[in-house]
């Protein structure tokens, strides 16, 4: 059973059972939405994922899309297009308390990757900060 909340801990949720996929999303309305770069996302079908406490915002994002998100911090927690997806709902896998147990498999919306983003990895990486020059 994996469990995750936003920021501030005002709302919590659980994951019961496998995740359908967990994707890196790279579209504009993720990174908009996000203010980051790319967004995360496991897919689970509705009724494996239990809100346990308090009670998300809903934002229409699109004419069908819904993102759910914390109206205290503002952490984006769940998408719901029941156009496009009926019955599931995608969890933005940063906010489970264990993001390293379900390794993403993929890169979708590429078409509307930052370019930069394509060889972010090939960045130089520090521990923690680069040293004071
Ligand atoms: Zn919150
Ligand atoms: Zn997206």
């Amino acid at each position: 059973m994996l469990a995750g909340g936003c920021h501030c801990g005002a709302i919590r949720y659980e994951l019961e059972g496998e995740a359908i996929v967990h994707a890196l999303c790279h579209c504009t309305d993720c990174r908009r939405h996000a203010g980051a770069p790319m967004v995360g996302w496991t897919m689970y079908p509705q009724a494996a994922v239990k809100v346990t406490k308090g009670t998300p915002k809903v934002y229409a994002s699109s004419e069908h899309g819904r993102r759910h998100f914390c109206a205290d911090c503002g952490t984006g927690l769940f998408y719901i297009n029941e156009q496009i997806l009926p019955g599931i709902i995608d969890v933005q896998s940063a906010t489970c308390d264990d993001p390293d147990a379900v390794p993403p498999q993929a890169h979708i919306q590429v078409a509307e990757r930052i370019k930069w983003m394509e060889r972010a990895h090939e960045l130089p990486a520090f521990e923690r900060f680069p040293p004071q020059s």
